[in-house]
């Protein structure tokens, strides 16, 4: 690694995101204040817990318990953040232009994720809400708040199209949710889920995709597979069998891409937008790394991509750092060997279903499933927080899960006294 006027390398990471933020703390613990200097930049001052965003979306009080303001991360490391928007990068110059200038680097980690993709389908993004961000979510809390204020007992049609692992959690919280918002007001809904493939979560096993379809359709929830979204109007979506569905709230997760942007102008990319990197996770004969759901990585024990998770871009993060430690010290690198478990899916309430795919085979759901969500939680805030503040994230996480989730028990088992045991 070079340096920047003869004084300390510095590492430049783009985006605070499960790639970026723990690639950053990566470097601090292997190489220290003292050998490099890591600058992170995110256009948000938080980093935000994804896999709880469906909270934050269906609940009051989850705002704040799934953005982490990046200050209380960062407090105790050496790692200067840089709040900015990236607009371009410049390779050949080793500079990367922010909406407030131009920050030189020596070595460059980029980890800006991916946006929503709304396919081209006419009218979609004019209609539909997507659900990436926290100010999505606040999109949403705030469409249901009007519709319920609206119409009282009526019932809301809420469409979600995508059936994914995003759209799969959502759509089974909201009909719970929504029956206890307002002044105790049982406001029925309609919640119907379309997916183009053959069934939902088809990145899965057949029989994990099953569970959870099961366990929606018992919660009322109608699944369409095999369906597409042609077009949308401002009151309705019209499916590729011609149909049309009504809907007063539409959601979209139906897909994730990098395509609207260009970061690394002549690079190779995939279908998706995303770069292709080679084991180091390195554009070829180029000093820059690609982390993430910006990645384009084939794992070459199965001749597969590399899923797009922030399980991926957690382990890719470790990785990257440690062989970035590597290379500083003039060390032999290592290539990046993706090892994956398995996936884990809340669905409904404190349940959950994982599929694990290592060191056995198996599928585990209920509650006990939803344990295992909570403890990997806590061990990730402890993975990015001093245990104090780890601690009273996680607790806050609970708090807010917890008095939702047993207005929401509660609301449910009024009306479904045969509930399955969980
Ligand atoms: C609702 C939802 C639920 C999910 N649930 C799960 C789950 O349960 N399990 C799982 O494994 N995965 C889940 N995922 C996927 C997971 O969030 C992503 O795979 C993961 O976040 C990818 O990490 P990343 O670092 O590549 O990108 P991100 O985590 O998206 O981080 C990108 C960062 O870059 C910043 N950024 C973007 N553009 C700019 C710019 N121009 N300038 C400056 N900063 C910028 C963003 O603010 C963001 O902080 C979920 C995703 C969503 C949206």
């Amino acid at each position: 690694m070079g340096t920047i006027n003869g004084s300390r390398s510095r590492i430049v990471v783009l985006g605070a995101g499960f790639g970026g933020l723990n690639c950053a703390l990566g470097l601090e613990r292997h190489l220290g204040a003292e050998e490099v200097e890591v600058v992170l930049v995110d256009t948000h001052p938080y980093h935000l817990l994804t896999p709880a965003l469906y909270l934050a979306g269906t609940g009051e009080t989850a705002n704040r318990a799934v953005c982490i303001p990046l200050s209380e991360i960062l407090k105790t490391t050496g790692i200067r953040f840089q709040r900015g928007t990236v607009e371009s990068i410049d390779r050949d110059r080793h500079e990367v232009l922010l909406d407030s200038g131009p920050l030189s680097y020596d070595t460059l980690v980029v980890a800006l994720g991916n946006n929503t993709d709304y396919f081209g389908i006419p009218g979609l993004r004019e209609h539909a809400i997507p659900f990436k961000s926290i100010y999505d979510a606040g999109h949403l809390r705030h469409r249901l708040k009007e519709e319920l204020d609206e119409r009282r007992n009526a019932p809301i049609k809420i469409v979600v199209g995508g059936g994914g692992f995003t759209g799969a959690e959502l759509v089974g919280e909201l009909a719970p949710a929504l029956k206890l918002w307002g002044d105790g007001r049982q406001t029925a809904t309609q919640n119907t889920i379309i997916e183009a493939g053959a069934r939902l979560l088809p990145t899965l096993g057949a029989k994990v995709s099953e569970r959870v379809s099961d366990r929606l359709r018992r919660h009322d929830v109608s699944i369409r597979v095999d369906s597409m979204i042609k077009s949308v109007s401002n009151v309705s979506v019209e499916l590729s069998s011609g149909e049309r569905l009504a809907y007063d709230i539409l959601l979209w997760t139906g897909g994730v891409s990098g395509r609207d942007r260009d970061w690394l102008p002549g690079a190779a990319r995939d279908h998706k937008g995303n770069y292709f990197v080679d084991r180091w996770l390195s554009l070829p004969d180029d000093g820059c790394f690609v982390l993430g759901d910006m990645a384009a990585f084939t794992d070459p024990r199965t001749g597969k991509p590399v899923p797009a998770t922030a399980q991926t871009a957690l382990e890719q993060a470790r990785y990257l750092s440690a062989n970035l430690a590597r290379l500083h010290f003039e060390w032999t690198p290592h290539p990046y060997r993706p090892r994956h478990n398995g996936f884990l899916i809340p669905v409904i309430r404190r349940y959950a279903i994982i599929d694990l795919t290592a060191p056995a085979r198996a599928i585990i759901s209920g509650r006990i499933a939803f344990w295992v969500f909570e403890a990997l939680m806590l061990r990730y805030l402890l993975g990015i927080l001093p245990a104090r503040k780890a601690w009273g994230h996680w607790r806050a996480w609970l708090r807010g899960l917890n008095e939702a989730q047993t207005k929401i028990d509660s609301a449910i088992d009024e009306e479904r006294p045969e509930e399955e045991a969980a």
